[in-house]
């Protein structure tokens, strides 16, 4: 097992990302030898350390002269290309295995997408829910329904009991990880402590037992609910864990389903749960392998401007993005609907360099590997692919996450006021969007009736529109 600084600085991660990896790293190698397994452990900081992949096999090459290489496949197109050149370049033969930790191989998802106009994740899901026999009963879905989304949009009120997530004091291994990054890492963006993350599978374990037992009945109903000050609301984080492989998916999904029917979660709670995971997630990989590697380049609307520096410092007068911008800061963390509708949805409305945006989210979440987050930022939040993810833009004026949250109470800006100073920035960038990307979206059926109301608008309100985005865009 190696720790190599190729891997901790291709982009800069947020230093909890790299506590949180080198911790588990750690600590899964004790217990290898634990039960019995030799293990190889090189260090960060060891002097001898190459800090390349290749340069510590050729290393190892040298001080253990194996018969064979067992690598499993790695899940991103870059380091996977690494392992392939082993074949070659190594003097010795090199076995890549299959990594088992997903539902659906890529051929099924080959075959699934082969000939199909559109893609779309819920057909997808279907399937999966078949393979699996996750909710179903016999051929048909629990419920009667295949997805239960329509009940899993209420607003969150203050008021509400929201219960913390698991939280896991640091033992010694951590806390030399934690002085390791502190030292190595202390220009990455990003808080390092309070760090609190779990690190074992048995951590792991008590995190989802925990999920189980307090959140998920409210899971589904709260999904998209947006709370000043709550950085976690019903949600599992348990994406760091799964991505990791400190848990297994289908088992995550099988306890889910078991919640369920015992009368400890509702139908929308489970469904919706086990559709992230078994939809969603396998879905996404699926793109990946299927579009890269030109899927990174894809720039649909050939935007440019760069990445305001807020991204990075939280340092705005807009109430919902300084929320979660400083929650990531804090917490490496933010949950689905602040990254689609809140940091994607402004970047996408103003007109972002999609790399940048993807390379930004890449950074600074706990869960972020390319296979997952390239997908989910490039297509689902910035259509940079044009479509072949999302069959329509996820943007939207300030009104929804008005609807969502409670941010626009604590703003500066008026999500009411339409144009002019004051007013929300998300409303008139909303339609400078269409109006500028009109000839790429018109003919979008999703799209139509937006386009209506725009054209209904008389040509003052209009302009009015455009000239309040283009003050925006040229303070930004
Ligand atoms: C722009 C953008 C970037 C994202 N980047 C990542 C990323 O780097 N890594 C990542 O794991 N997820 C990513 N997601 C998906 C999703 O936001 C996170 O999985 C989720 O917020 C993780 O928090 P959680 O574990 O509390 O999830 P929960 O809300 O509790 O959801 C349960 C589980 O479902 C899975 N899941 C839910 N939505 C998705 C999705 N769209 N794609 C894949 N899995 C999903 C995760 O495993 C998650 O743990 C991204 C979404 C967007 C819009
Ligand atoms: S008014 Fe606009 S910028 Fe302010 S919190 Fe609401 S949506 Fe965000």
């Amino acid at each position: 097992m190696v720790e190599v600084v190729e891997e901790t600085t291709y982009v800069r991660h947020h230093k909890k990302k790299i506590a949180y990896i080198l911790s588990a790293m750690r600590h899964f190698a004790v217990e290898l030898r634990g039960s019995g397994w030799q293990v190889e452990y090189v260090r960060l900081d060891d002097p001898d350390n190459s800090g390349s992949f290749t340069g510590e096999v050729e290393r190892a090459l040298k001080r253990f002269g194996p018969t064979r290489i067992l690598v499993t496949e790695a899940s991103e197109w870059r380091v996977q290309g690494v392992i392939r050149t082993w074949t070659e370049s190594l003097d010795c033969p090199v076995e890549i295995l299959e990594d088992d930790r997903f539902i659906a191989t890529y051929e099924e998802f080959r075959s699934w997408a082969d000939g199909r106009k559109q893609l779309r994740m819920e057909f997808f899901y279907r399937d999966m829910r078949r393979k699996t026999g996750l909710l179903m009963n016999g051929d048909q879905p629990e419920g009667g329904k295949w997805n239960f989304d329509a009940e899993n949009r209420k607003p969150a009120k203050a008021d509400l009991f929201i219960p913390s997530p698991m939280q896991v004091v640091p033992d010694n291994i951590t806390q030399d990880v934690l002085s390791l990054v502190d030292q190595q890492f202390s220009d990455h963006f990003g808080t390092l402590k309070p760090f609190w993350f779990g690190v074992t599978r048995a951590s792991a374990e008590d995190a989802l037992e925990h999920f189980l037992k307090h959140a998920l009945a409210s899971f589904g109903d709260y999904q998209d609910a947006m709370l000043e000050g709550e950085s976690f609301l019903y949600h599992s984080l348990l994406a760091l864990h799964i991505n990791i492989g400190l848990l297994d998916p289908l088992d995550v999904c099988r306890r889910v389903e078991k919640a369920y029917y015992s009368g400890a979660a509702p139908l929308n709670a489970a469904e919706g749960f086990i559709r992230q995971i078994i939809g969603w997630r396998e879905y996404v990989r699926g793109i990946y392998w299927l579009k890269m590697p030109d899927y990174v380049d894809q720039n649909f609307f050939g935007n440019t401007r760069q990445l305001p520096d807020f991204y990075w410092t939280g340092n705005t007068d807009m109430a919902c993005l300084r929320a979660a911008v400083s929650q990531t800061r804090e917490e490496a963390y933010a949950h689905h609907i602040q990254r689609l509708m809140v940091t994607g949805n402004f970047a996408l409305l103003a007109g972002i360099d999609p790399k940048q945006v993807h390379e930004w989210y890449l950074s600074v979440y706990a869960d972020a590997y390319e296979w997952v987050e390239l997908p989910n930022t490039l297509g689902m939040s910035q259509f940079a692919d044009g479509g072949v993810l999302a069959s329509k833009p996820y943007a939207s004026s300030g009104n929804y996450i008005h609807k969502m949250s409670d941010h626009c109470k604590l703003c500066r800006y008026d999500v009411k006021r339409k144009t002019g100073e004051g007013a929300c920035p998300f409303n008139p960038l909303y339609w400078d969007f269409l109006h500028r990307n009109r000839g790429k979206l018109s003919s979008n059926p999703r799209m139509a009736q937006m386009y209506r109301t725009w054209d209904r608008m008389n040509e003052e309100k209009q302009s009015d529109y455009l000239k309040s985005a283009a003050d925006i865009l040229a303070r930004l």
